[in-house]
C-alpha cells in the first residue's frame, strides 16, 4: 500500500464554534463506497470534536452551506486522500476526498478501518494540523516510512464490531494536544 497523498497545510478559520459540514452520500457506486461510509465520516468528526473540548462543534449542512465536505473519490484521483482548500460563500472551507481502498481478503471491518482512519486523517488536515514522525499518531505521514499494514492492523484489532469505532478514536495524545493547540493560536 502506499502513501497518503501530501495534503495541502492550510486551515479552515473558525470563526465561529459551529462548522458546517457534509459528507457525499453514497450514490456513485464506481467509487467503491457504501451506504455505511457516510456514517464512518461523521464518527471521524465526532472524534476530533470530542477531542476539541468543546471548541469545536461540526453541523450537518446542505452540500453548498458545508465549509468542510467530504466526497469519495474515484480510484484514480489519488492514493488514500488528500485535503484541498475551497471557498465556501467568501470563506475558507476544505474538501477531504478519501478513495475506498479495500485491501480484499474479505475483511469488512479492515475496509471499514482504512475508510475511517482515512477521513480522521484528513479532516484532520483541514482542521490544521500537520504532518507528525509518531507512528502513534493519526497525523503520523507515511512518507517517514511506518508499516502501512500495521497502521492499519492495529486499529483493526481493537474491532470486535463496527460499532466499536465508536469506541476507539483513533486519536493519540499528541493530536488531541495538536488539535487543541491549533484551535487556541486563532
Ligand atoms: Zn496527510
Amino acid at each position: 500500500m502506499k502513501k497518503f497523498l501530501l495534503s495541502v497545510s492550510f486551515a479552515l478559520t473558525l470563526g465561529a464554534a459551529d462548522l458546517p459540514y457534509w459528507i457525499e452520500p453514497c450514490e456513485r457506486k464506481e467509487t467503491g463506497c457504501s451506504a455505511g461510509d457516510v456514517e464512518l465520516g461523521r464518527w471521524a468528526l465526532e472524534a476530533w470534536q470530542s477531542a476539541s473540548d468543546g471548541r469545536l462543534r461540526f453541523v450537518a449542512a446542505d452540500r453548498d452551506h458545508a465549509r468542510l465536505r467530504i466526497v469519495w473519490a474515484l480510484p484514480e484521483e489519488g492514493l488514500y486522500g488528500e485535503t484541498v482548500p475551497i471557498e465556501v460563500h467568501g470563506q475558507a472551507g476544505a474538501q477531504v476526498n478519501v478513495r475506498i481502498v479495500d485491501p480484499g481478503g474479505g475483511d469488512r471491518l479492515l475496509r471499514d478501518t482504512i475508510v475511517y482512519l482515512t477521513c480522521l486523517h484528513e479532516s484532520g488536515h483541514a482542521l490544521g494540523l500537520a504532518h507528525t514522525r509518531n507512528f502513534a499518531d493519526i497525523m503520523y505521514s507515511f512518507q517517514f516510512g511506518g508499516d502501512i499494514a500495521e497502521y492499519f492492523g492495529r486499529y483493526r484489532r481493537q474491532l470486535a464490531t463496527r460499532q466499536d469505532i465508536r469506541k476507539y478514536s483513533g486519536l493519540s495524545a499528541a493530536d488531541r494536544a495538536h488539535l487543541r493547540d491549533a484551535l487556541r493560536s486563532r
